[in-house]
């Protein structure tokens, strides 16, 4: 099914943070000092810099709330709201507002992108071996039993309440890590940070511009040379998040390679003509969702939702090494690789 091929040697997500240049500010905020934190969680090395006098304070502060999320949301950790749900046997359980939010926007965005994010593949990652990293491919069989119970309009959320039938699993690992920037960002504010930047594996949130005025630069990694960045970004209070076929793969004993976005309609590696998606925008966890679902949904797909919602931006790279951008972001954006780049053209 899936025949290309990559030389792939390590394992990257996504985006490097670099400084960046343009509007004037005071003396005093330029001079601000940093500080930063390295966590681990959510299977993901996160890196937070925050500047000022209370920075911290600050980042101890984003640090519990991201282990606060981690706990609610870990599809393995007993005790998490994930677990609760997908051991309920169809009992209602109660959860935290955190996962409520989070379930209802994925359902929405599923409603939105046709099902191409289904948060029901559950079954079918574990399958793949995507969950333990002891990968095989799934028989043709079990690939069709399993997908009977994937269905995200299975889940039942009335409030913070959850339910679901029996042998439906859920798993928000394509939207927890966009709604982790957007926490971090409202702690930090809240504790009176104006100018920081957090880096979740591939996912990049900034709070405000750099202490100095000037836009934040982002890296967007080349999809086909994973260790070497494709494009930069200029943004200010803004996520730019990135969906690839690069960061979670296994090849196997023919050289096939097989990744970890799944295609919902068929529970195949989803091979739709893109091998990464970038979403820039005001909201961590809409970019978050839209990367994985788009990344499924491919560039038609995109397009289409690009024609019903303008509020974002888009970096696509196909799979014939193309780059296409919103002309949002035309301004911002600056092509460092040898792709030829080109805007979307919603005529
Ligand atoms: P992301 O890195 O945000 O694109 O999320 C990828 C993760 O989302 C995978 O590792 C799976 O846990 C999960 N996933 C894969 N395919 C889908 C899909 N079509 N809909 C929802 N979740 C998915
Ligand atoms: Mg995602």
């Amino acid at each position: 099914m899936i025949k290309k091929m990559f030389a792939l040697s390590t394992v990257l997500s996504g985006i490097l943070l670099i400084s960046g240049c343009s509007q004037k500010k005071e003396a005093s905020d330029i001079n601000m000092t940093s500080q930063t934190r390295d966590v681990f969680a959510m299977d993901t090395f996160m890196n937070m810099k925050a500047y000022g006098q209370n920075a911290d304070i600050a980042l101890s502060e984003a640090e519990k709330r991201i282990l606060q999320l981690e706990e609610e949301l870990s599809v393995t950790n007993e005790t998490s709201d994930i677990w609760k749900i997908d051991h309920s046997d169809g009992k209602l359980v109660e959860v935290s507002d955190d996962t409520a939010i989070i379930i209802n926007k994925a359902i929405e965005m599923g409603d939105r992108t046709g099902g191409a994010l289904d948060i029901t593949l559950y079954p079918v990652l574990k399958e793949w071996g995507f969950t333990t990293g002891d990968h095989k491919i799934p028989g043709e069989q079990t690939l069709k039993r399993l997908l009977e119970n994937v269905d995200y309009s299975k889940v039942n959320i009335d409030g913070d309440t959850v339910s679901l039938p029996e042998d439906v699993e859920i798993d928000l690992g394509a939207l927890a890590k966009g709604y982790t920037g957007d926490e971090i960002m409202k702690s930090m504010a809240g504790n009176g940070i104006s100018s920081a930047i957090v880096s979740l594996g591939g996912n990049v949130q900034a709070l405000g511009t750099k202490p100095d005025g000037s836009n934040w630069k982002v890296a967007v990694r080349d999809p086909f040379a994973p260790d070497t960045d494709m494009c930069i970004i200029e943004i200010a209070d803004k996520a730019v998040i990135t969906s690839g076929n690069y960061e979670r793969y296994f090849t196997a004993d023919d050289g096939s390679v097989y990744w970890h976005i799944l295609d919902p309609a068929d529970g195949y590696p989803a091979d739709n003509g893109l091998v990464s998606v970038t979403v820039i925008g005001d909201c961590g966890l809409d970019c978050d969702a839209l990367s994985t679902a788009l990344f499924v949904a491919g560039y038609d797909g995109a397009r289409k939702l690009l024609k019903s919602d303008p509020s974002f931006d888009l970096i696509l790279v196909s799979d014939d090494h193309r780059i296409y951008y919103t002309e949002g972001i035309a301004d911002c954006f600056t092509n460092i690789s040898s792709m030829e780049a080109e805007v979307i053209s919603l005529d």
